[in-house]
Formats: C-alpha cells, structure tokens, sequence
C-alpha cells in the first residue's frame, strides 16, 4: 500500500535550486536556502507596524516621564498638614 499523504501537501519550491521541499519548511534541504513564503510581506508590514507602535509608545512614556517631575504643583500635595 502506498500512502497519499505525501500527494495532497503541496511542495514548496526553492526559488534558489527549483527542488520541491516540504511546505512547513523554512529552509530548502537542498541547497541551505530560506524558502520564501507568500505571506513574506505581510509579516514585513506586520513588523514595521508592531516597531512604529513601540516607538509611539515608547515616545508616549518618554513623553510623560519628563513631564511629571516638573509638575510644580505636585510637590506641595504630597506634604500633609497636621
Ligand atoms: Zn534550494
């Protein structure tokens, strides 16, 4: 008996070498290449997305980290009176 798994999964072919290669692999076995996804550039915005959130938020907290301190009224509520 001879399984079919093997038939319904399309092979992903090296841009590099042109050799079939399993579709969940990241890198060809033949010639040691990245196998490209279709989704590459997806990710690509995905990540240049997720940086320019980070660098927002990381200019939001530098933002407000600067401003507290120098907060003048902020000083005289700390300090109770008896
Ligand atoms: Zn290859």
């Amino acid at each position: 008996m001879v399984s079919a798994d093997s038939a319904h999964i399309k092979p992903k072919v090296c841009k590099t070498c042109g050799n079939p290669n399993h579709p969940l692999e990241a890198q060809c076995r033949y010639c040691g290449g990245r196998l490209r996804v279709r989704m590459d550039w997806f990710c690509t915005v995905c990540i240049v997305l997720i940086a320019v959130t980070l660098l927002a938020l990381a200019g939001y907290i530098m933002h407000h980290r600067v401003r507290m301190p120098s907060r003048p009224g902020a000083v005289e509520f700390i300090e109770p009176t008896p």
